[in-house]
């Protein structure tokens, strides 16, 4: 068995520890800057409990960051984080707002092109140290180091990889998703159940990192729809579970789905965690027919097992796993296929994968 297990994040977890951060800040940094989603930063409480206790600093704030953030949106908070001299990046928000943090801690001291980065150019100096507060039971870009950007002029997701990008501490306090609307929890929920079974079905996986993902799903499987319902132990308990789950994508990345639901979220604005979910049920399908892994599908799929299968529980999450209800066409399968094919993760996908396969799980979904 061969395996590295990293985490330098420092995780502080618990209700109420949003109140109780700015003591874990190096004494010698003054200006801060909070990159956020205006919305969220208002509507979770996250905005009050944060300037309270950062009153001694001088503070600014980037609220710009869309869903999805783009290379513009980036370069605009590089540029607010260079003018002001930021010691320290707060990323307060779901996955857009914590990633964009990561990109501007990163590129405020390395010169030149983003993409240049994104494509493997080396930073040379050290990114400026971020802390991540999430909103969302979501991507578990607050123990990662990863930051998904979108290029609007190539029509493409890119993740940005890098472990001088983890967050220097991140805390993860569960009534800041409280605020979620029903379906933000629940796309966003099923984005942490992909997370932990592809991370668990991948070939960078082993057998700590399963312990994460299999702990995961069953929270997330036990506890989705309660949370949905806003009850608040099952949000703590979901809030945990993405966590748990971006530390088994720290460690084995995620395959074929991910990448599968970049087109959608690109060429019709569906949502990263719903996209995912549309597309489980025809993944775990071809897993099953094509995949030599095939006793950790087997667990997987016997999970599922008590909801009547992967297909029956997303629909019972009231998620149509037709691309048709979508507004999406059959002839834009080849594009997306193209689009998904040439992507590094399916290296790490546990089957032989062609772009007839791919065009064949989307138009199964049709
Ligand atoms: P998000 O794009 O950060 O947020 C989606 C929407 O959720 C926001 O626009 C906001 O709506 C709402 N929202 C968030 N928190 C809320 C709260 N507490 N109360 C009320 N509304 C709230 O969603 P996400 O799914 O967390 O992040 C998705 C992004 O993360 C994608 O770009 C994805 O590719 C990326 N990702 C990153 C990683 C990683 O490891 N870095 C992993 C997976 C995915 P309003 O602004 O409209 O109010
Ligand atoms: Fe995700």
């Amino acid at each position: 068995m061969n395996f590295n297990f990293y985490l330098p994040t420092e995780i502080i977890f618990g209700c109420g520890k949003v109140k109780e951060f700015n003591q874990l800040i190096d004494k010698d940094i003054n200006n801060i800057l909070i990159v956020t989603d205006k919305n969220v930063f208002e509507k979770s409480g996250a905005c009050d409990a944060v300037l309270k206790q950062l009153k001694d600093f001088r503070i600014k704030i980037f609220d710009e960051v869309e869903e999805n953030p783009s290379f513009s949106t980036i370069k605009k908070g590089t540029k607010i984080a260079k003018e002001n001299n930021v010691q320290l990046i707060l990323g307060i928000g779901g996955g857009s707002p914590m990633d964009a943090a990561k990109g501007i801690a990163a590129f405020a001291t390395n010169k030149g092109n983003i993409i240049d980065y994104m494509e493997g150019k080396v930073l040379s100096k050290d990114p400026l140290p971020v802390v991540c507060i999430p909103t969302t039971s979501g991507t578990g870009s607050e123990v990662t180091p990863y930051a998904i950007f979108t290029d609007l002029e190539k029509g493409k997701k890119m993740c940005f990889s890098n472990l001088k990008i983890f967050p220097k501490f991140s805390i993860i306090d569960p009534e800041l998703t409280f605020s979620m609307p029903k379906y933000i929890t629940i796309n966003t929920g099923v984005d942490v159940l992909t997370h932990a079974i592809e991370a668990y079905l991948s070939t960078q996986a082993f057998p700590l990192n399963d312990l994460f993902a299999i702990h995961s799903i069953k929270i997330v499987l036990e506890n989705l729809k309660l949370a949905s319902q806003k009850d608040k132990e099952a949000m703590n308990k979901l809030a945990y579970a993405s966590m748990l789950a971006g530390i088994t994508i720290t460690h084995a990345s995620t395959i074929l789905l991910h990448i599968m639901g970049y087109p959608l979220t690109i060429f019709h604005s569906i949502p990263h965690g719903r996209a995912n979910a549309i597309l489980l049920p025809a993944f775990i399908e071809f897993m099953k027919r094509k995949s030599y892994l095939t006793q950790k599908v087997k667990t997987i799929v016997s999970m599922f097992k008590e909801f009547g299968g992967v297909n029956n529980y997303i629909i019972g999450l009231n998620i149509s796993t037709k691309l048709s209800s979508y507004g999406i066409r059959i002839e834009e399968f080849e594009k997306f296929a193209r689009d998904t094919i040439i992507k590094d993760d399916i290296k790490i996908t546990p089957a032989e994968v062609t772009k007839e396969d791919i065009i064949e799980i989307y138009n199964s979904t049709f």
